[in-house]
């Protein structure tokens, strides 16, 4: 199948690029490399360095597509908050005019790079895709309003659709380039701050007050290429005019301390952690019920957070 995936030079997206041409698909990557790497994408994919607020440069990256995978976007809660325009803009403009251009292509395919953020605060645990959409924070309004675009464009234009929710993606792909791994600055996200710890530098457990068993949130971790294989199988399970939504991660969840315990193992050391306030829009409890994407899909995480922690660790080397 010849696959558009949008943000194909980001670490999810890179991920997808990895793994999908290696089974034999022609892709095509459109990204504006305002947090992907050039220098992780595969010389013999087509690249075209475009914007999603540039409808002419989608149409270009869309020559010849069957299918598309989406996971450009802005994806950062604190930034969301502190830009919401930005969040506003390419997120959910920016699918408009890729859904816009997918239309006059007649490419009639999309798997979408959703999230847990969608939810809010969870009413339920573990929480299902029925729950209620109410989110706290921008980033998360946004993934909700192109879920919501989505599910219009499938009942009016026939398109073929999968919203993915992502709980918390880790752990990461080597290939023949190295790893790719998830390279943020400043870096927000919990495992690989753990690994770009140190005694000076403690990792920052953000509360510890929380109403869990040890005091701390607990989040439910899905390996990047479990989440690749779910988005495989979602494009294979497409039908016209149908847009159906599957949480992905793993069922299980895993406190801050017990990611950090886990760390120290695949380090074989301690590692130094200060207890500090907490973080502001940080729900208590996030865990997924996978049971859609399960029988959906016929999909099931294969790697537990020991090989996420490890894969982190491997590709920050
Ligand atoms: N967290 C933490 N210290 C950090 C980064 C994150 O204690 O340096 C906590 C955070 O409050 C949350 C969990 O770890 O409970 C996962 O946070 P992350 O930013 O990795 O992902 P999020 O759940 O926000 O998508």
């Amino acid at each position: 199948m010849k696959i558009l995936i949008t943000g194909g030079a980001g670490y999810i997206g890179g991920t997808a690029v990895e793994i999908m041409r290696g089974q034999g698909h022609e892709i095509s990557i459109l990204d504006d490399c305002s947090t992907g790497h050039v220098d992780t994408i595969p010389k013999d994919v087509r690249f075209v360095q475009g914007s999603l607020l540039n409808p002419s440069e989608i149409a270009d990256a869309l020559t010849g597509t069957d299918a598309v995978i989406h996971f450009a976007g802005k994806s950062l809660v604190g930034e969301s908050v502190d830009k919401p325009a930005l969040y506003y803009s390419v997120n959910v403009g920016g699918t408009r005019n890729l859904l816009d251009e997918m239309y006059k292509a007649g490419v009639k395919k999309i798997v979408f790079s959703s999230s847990a953020a969608t939810y809010g605060e969870p009413l339920q645990i573990p929480i299902p895709e029925s729950a209620t959409t109410s989110p706290t924070n921008p980033y998360g309004a946004t993934k909700l309003a192109v879920d919501q675009m989505i599910t219009t464009e499938s009942r009016t234009r026939g398109l073929a659709a999968a919203s993915l929710r992502y709980f918390n993606v880790a752990g990461a792909l080597h290939c023949d380039r190295g790893w790719l791994s998830e390279r943020h600055n400043p870096e927000t996200h919990l495992i690989p701050n753990i690994l770009c710890s140190s005694v000076e530098n403690p990792v920052k457990i953000f509360g510890s007050d929380w109403p869990t068993a040890d005091g701390t949130c607990i989040r439910d971790y899905v390996h990047v290429i479990d989440l690749i294989d779910a988005h495989i199988k979602a494009l294979d399970s497409l039908q016209n005019e149908l847009h159906e939504i599957y949480n992905l991660g793993s069922g299980d969840g895993y406190s801050v301390r017990q990611v950090v315990a886990a760390a120290c193992e695949a380090f074989g050391h301690s590692i130094a952690t200060i207890d500090s306030p907490r973080r502001p829009g940080d729900p208590a409890v996030l865990i997924a019920d996978i049971g859609k994407a399960r029988t959906g899909l016929d999909w099931a995480p294969t790697r537990g957070i020991q090989a996420m922690v490890a894969d982190t660790l491997a590709s920050f080397n």
